[in-house]
């Protein structure tokens, strides 16, 4: 039988909520134990877009809202863990991009007159033009009006391999978990036979914490999915674009971001309307020629000759609520040494931690064990979906 370990705190479920919230506490001074039981980010963050919201897409639907303001601070948490002088030192992580952009095709521009000349939006985007426009959009044939938000786009496979790092030896790939109890009450975890005892037990598991929740016996807080079927480009042609161009509704038409594959190539990966309720209804191959066609509206001058194509189907997990709204900040329920929660958003993992940190402060839960972790099985890093499916 692997030999039990004692630890502060116990965290389930290593994608950005899990990672981040280790490397802060590991900070903290308190001692933490991992647990992932495939790899790291593989679910929903390595799938993720990268955006670092800070709201403004939000103030389309009218003015920003109270819960809109609270993502707003996120940009400069990142950017200064990016420099290297903030909560965490994430100065291996690489930036994609130090703006994403609102892009309003040709036909639409009149319609957001008022959006931009709205106080909630004032000083939060400037209009660019020329050599200032994304690279994807500096084309004479280019028709519509571009804003410049202040958030950024981050590369997910190099913050998942920098959360890794700050993990040290605190990681452990395992598969199979059951309650460990003191009687009643909950004291830790069995990982693969091996005994975890802690003082507080957190769930950042994503789509998988309600089955979690299930083998503890419990069934709040509830979780809600919102499946997604998301587009990948790639080809020698394609210049970056970080851009939500929008349709007139409250959510954009499209959003695209592009990534760096390994063979120096771009990879376009197009979410927003698109890949949520009618992308979604869409075999693979009406997806993708879905994506086509908008492509060939959006952007006639590029020539997808010379691109090739894949989907890819993700589930977003969230707390339950109605009406399958988005969330706008980071969730966590606690009861007695359990913790349970889903960050809503990559952008919203500082948030997470913080609402963790801020229930230890509340019960005095303080960093008192230091065990042994030298030789802990390591669960790998996860691989980005342009390098599975197009390779
Ligand atoms: C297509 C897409 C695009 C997105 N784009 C953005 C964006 O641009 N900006 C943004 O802010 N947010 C974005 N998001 C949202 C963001 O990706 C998620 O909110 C965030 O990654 C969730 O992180 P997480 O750690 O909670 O979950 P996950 O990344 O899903 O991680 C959960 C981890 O738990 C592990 N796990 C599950 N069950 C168990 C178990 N029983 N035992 C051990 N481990 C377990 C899984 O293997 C996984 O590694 C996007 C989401 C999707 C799907």
């Amino acid at each position: 039988m692997p030999s039990a370990i004692t630890t502060d705190v116990l965290i389930v479920g290593a994608g950005v909520a899990g990672l981040w919230l280790n490397a802060r506490l590991r900070r903290l001074g308190y001692s933490t134990v991992l647990v992932e039981r495939a790899s790291l980010g593989g679910e929903q963050t390595i799938k993720s877009q990268g955006i670092i919201h800070g709201g403004t897409k939000y103030a389309l639907h009218g003015a920003l809202t109270g819960a809109s303001e609270a993502i707003a601070d996120m940009p400069r948490r990142w950017r200064e863990a990016l420099a290297g002088n903030g909560e965490l030192n994430l100065s291996a992580t690489r930036l994609l991009s130090e703006a994403h952009y609102l892009w309003s095709p040709g036909t639409l521009a009149g319609n957001l007159t008022s959006f931009f000349a709205s106080k909630a939006v004032r000083g939060r985007v400037d209009q660019v033009k020329g050599e200032q426009l994304p690279p994807a959009l500096q084309d004479r044939a280019f028709k519509g009006k571009v804003y410049r938000l202040a958030e950024l786009v981050i590369d997910v496979p190099s913050l998942l391999a920098n959360l890794a790092q700050l993990a040290g030896d605190s990681l452990l790939a395992g598969e199979r978990i059951e309650p460990l109890r003191d009687g009643e009450e909950l004291a830790g975890l069995v990982v693969d036979g091996r005994e975890i005892r802690a003082q507080r037990i957190v769930l950042s598991a994503g789509a998988g914490t309600a089955d979690l929740l299930h083998a503890l016996g419990l069934d709040q807080p509830a979780m809600q999915r919102r499946p997604l079927h998301m587009v990948l480009a790639k080809g020698p042609n394609l210049k970056p674009l970080y851009a939500h161009c929008l349709g007139g509704g409250p959510k954009p038409r499209i959003t695209v971001t592009t990534h760096p594959a390994a063979d120096g190539q771009w990879v376009w990966y197009l979410g927003g309307d698109i890949a949520e309720a009618d992308g979604v209804a869409r075999e693979p191959a009406a997806q993708i020629a879905a994506a086509q066609k908008e492509i060939a509206s959006l952007l006639p001058w590029v020539d997808q000759s010379l691109v090739r194509w894949a989907t890819l189907r993700v589930d977003r997990a969230e707390p339950a609520q109605s009406g399958l709204v988005r969330p706008d900040n980071a969730f966590l329920a606690d009861q007695q040494r359990l913790l349970v929660g889903w960050p809503t958003k990559l952008a919203l993992a500082p948030d997470f931690a913080d609402r963790v940190l801020a229930s230890f402060e509340r019960d005095g839960v303080r960093a008192t064990s230091q065990p042994d972790l030298a030789d802990l099985p390591r669960p790998p890093l996860a691989l980005p979906a342009w390098e599975q499916l197009l390779p």
